[in-house]
């Protein structure tokens, strides 16, 4: 950014009363973390001056007695905080010893746009974000709305307006005046379960969006004695929190490139290359999957029952077809978009777009080949019938998707060395750590059993 660029932000900052400024980063988990510049130093900050030592979070691999990383802030990222309106938030890329830290997050997504640039794309993304808003006064897993609880609550008008005046439309309103473009949110299938769905945009500017999205509508909550819930299945006989990937490619005018060729054999209204692009996400799900469903939790939530309304709408299988959801990669109607289903909201989104983004490019340069969508309800079908039709079960917990990624050398490519050693260490010893816990549903089988 020009030395004029950057006094032009920093004048129309003042002229709001900004007085702070974040230049924030995230950990492996995707939680950003930050220190605060007063507005005097904002040359000083756009230029690298904060300075943060990895080793004390989790994923950004480096040792004790390492150089720093330096935050460089991202100005077209700028964004003035809803809820404190003297603080604006900027996205940042890390470095290290004067040049770009290898294992960034967003530096690794960058690195994969850059790729699809090469090859004359940009990617554009829309993430279906949902949450659960629970009551925090007593530290329950409990509903804002005191109506009975349904066991069908999705879509519910009632409990929706219930939630709009205690901090539903606070969070809408400040979406809406960060230019985020809200186009409709509901109430979902779990009781206190909301999506909140608002404009695609270019996949870098999606996933700093997404960051922002979790800590905005905790801080909504917060403000009313609630709280949002990212977790991707609080409640066994609940839904889950998905965060579905829309994935679109566009030429360099702009146009999406995924739009139905004349001739769609396939029917689903994709383009040829949309096809090619779903062939490379099928060929390396697995571990695609790995990290954007990232914690044991994730996988409670892809399964085919477990929730009170009947089935989960989770996805469980490798596959994809048409508008159907019981896909993991599914073509929603009207076409001209990819919607990958196994992701959920506890995702890191640099990481998990980066994975699905190479996969799909890997798919295009090959020119591989889905075959045939799937159109039936594949919850229905009995796992022989499945593997007869050759569909395969996702990885079924963390270990296995781990595996899977750790197998996969696509993973390697796009994390590069070291992110890819410090992403399976944590996760394996995360697994581990879940494996060794005892929890109350074995004391309550086993205690008094024999
Ligand atoms: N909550 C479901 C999931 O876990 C998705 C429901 C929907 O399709 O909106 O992915
Ligand atoms: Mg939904």
């Amino acid at each position: 950014m020009s030395t004029t660029d950057l006094d032009q932000l920093k004048q129309s900052l003042l002229a709001r009363n900004i007085k702070y400024l974040l230049p924030t980063y995230v950990d492996m988990h995707g939680v950003p973390k930050t220190k605060m510049v007063p507005i005097a130093h904002m040359e000083r900050m756009m230029g690298g001056s904060e300075l943060f030592t990895g080793a004390a979070l989790d994923g950004v691999p480096q040792d004790v007695s390492d150089e720093e990383v330096a935050a460089h802030p991202d100005p077209d990222s700028c964004m003035v905080v809803p809820w404190r309106d003297d603080c604006a938030w900027f996205s940042s890329d890390l470095w290290t010893e004067g040049k770009p830290f290898e294992p960034c997050n967003r530096g690794i997504l960058k690195k994969v746009l850059a790729q699809a640039a090469d090859m004359g794309y940009r990617v554009n993304c829309g993430i279906e974000a949902e949450f659960y808003v629970f009551d925090d006064n007593e530290n329950k897993v409990d509903p804002l709305s005191d109506l009975p609880h349904l066991e069908k609550p999705a879509y519910d008008s009632v409990r929706l307006m219930d939630n709009l005046d205690v901090w539903l439309s606070e969070t809408v309103d400040a979406m809406n005046e960060l230019g985020w473009d809200v186009y409709s949110f509901d109430h979902e299938d779990g009781i206190g379960q909301f999506e909140i769905d608002f404009d695609y945009a270019e996949a870098l500017t999606m996933a700093d969006r997404f960051v922002f999205l979790r800590v905005l509508t905790h801080e909504m909550a917060r403000k009313h004695g609630a709280y949002a819930s990212f977790m991707p299945k609080p409640y066994g006989d609940k839904a889950g929190n998905g965060a579905h990937y829309n994935m679109s490619l566009a030429g360099v005018d702009g146009s999406n490139l995924f739009v139905a060729d004349k001739e769609d054999p396939r029917g689903c209204g994709l383009s040829e290359i949309g096809y090619q692009f779903i062939a490379g996400v099928l060929k390396h799900l697995p571990a695609i999957q790995a990290v954007s469903a990232p914690t044991v939790n994730s996988y409670k939530r892809l399964i085919v029952k477990g929730s009170t309304s009947g089935y989960t709408w989770a996805p469980c299988f490798v596959s994809y077809g048409n508008n159907n959801r019981t896909n993991t990669v599914r073509i929603p109607g009207g076409g001209g978009r990819v919607e990958l289903r196994s992701a959920d909201s506890a995702c890191n989104p640099y990481l998990g777009m980066a994975m699905m983004i190479a996969a799909g490019l890997e798919g295009i340069r090959d020119k591989l080949d889905p075959g045939e969508p799937h159109r039936e309800n594949l919850y229905y079908k009995s796992d022989e019938e499945r593997l007869a039709a050759g569909v395969n079960w996702l990885p079924r917990t963390l270990e296995e998707a781990v595996t899977a990624f750790a197998e996969d050398p696509l993973s390697r490519e796009v994390f590069g060395d070291v992110m890819f050693d410090a992403w399976v260490e944590f996760k394996r010893a995360e697994w581990l750590s879940y494996l060794n816990h005892v929890s109350d549903w074995e004391r309550d089988r086993y205690l008094k059993f024999f």
